[in-house]
């Protein structure tokens, strides 16, 4: 992914913005959906990543942390491709789960999850406040809304850590769209 070709700013305005707006009301945090489609729909139709390379805005949020200059190495392990599949995998299983559970939420058999979680397992104490529900919205979507917001949390939370420690696109490395992206783009080569 060439650095010198990303131009934007204040994207990272987007990321925050995410964050915020499920204080408001949770169900903005479906607006990741979006975030997950619009990069594969740039790559199908420009056959490159111009997601990455021009519109990310988490990692525009990443940049910020260019200030912190730690000068660590990105170490060999992180770069490989095993840990990238395990990333992508873990990932695979994070959105079935997800799948799973709304159908089961929506037919009454499971109890909707409204809660953050940390890497699925981790819960976070407290609750998002709710300032604005105009109207009561059904138990799946408010799950389905908890568990993207958690899949963003939990992957901002890492890619901030990397971005202090590394680099500021250390997260990229093992980002499933990256994964997923470059799939695509080496299949279409062969
Ligand atoms: S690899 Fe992931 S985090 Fe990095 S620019 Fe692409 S979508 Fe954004």
């Amino acid at each position: 992914m060439n650095v010198t070709k990303y131009k934007t700013k204040y994207l990272y305005l987007i990321t925050l913005s995410y964050f915020i707006l499920a204080f408001l009301n949770i169900t903005f945090a479906l607006l990741a959906l979006v975030c997950m489609a619009v990069p594969f729909i740039l790559l199908f139709k420009n056959r490159e990543k111009t997601w990455c390379t021009n519109y990310c805005p988490r990692v525009d949020y990443f940049s910020l942390f260019r200030i912190f200059k730690t000068g660590f190495k990105i170490p060999k392990w992180f770069t490989d491709e095993r840990l990238k599949k395990f990333v992508f995998q873990y990932f695979c299983i994070n959105v079935f789960f997800i799948i799973m559970s709304t159908v089961m939420v929506s037919r009454g058999n499971f109890a909707p999850i409204d809660n953050i979680r940390f890497l699925i397992a981790f819960e976070i104490p407290g609750t998002l406040p709710q300032l604005w529900t105009p109207v009561e919205l059904p138990a799946a979507i408010i799950h389905l809304s908890y568990r993207l917001y958690s899949i963003m949390f939990t992957s901002s939370v890492l890619g901030t850590l990397l971005a202090i420690l590394f680099k500021p696109r250390t997260w990229c490395v093992v980002c499933p769209i990256n994964t997923l992206s470059t799939g695509f783009l080496r299949s279409q080569k062969k």
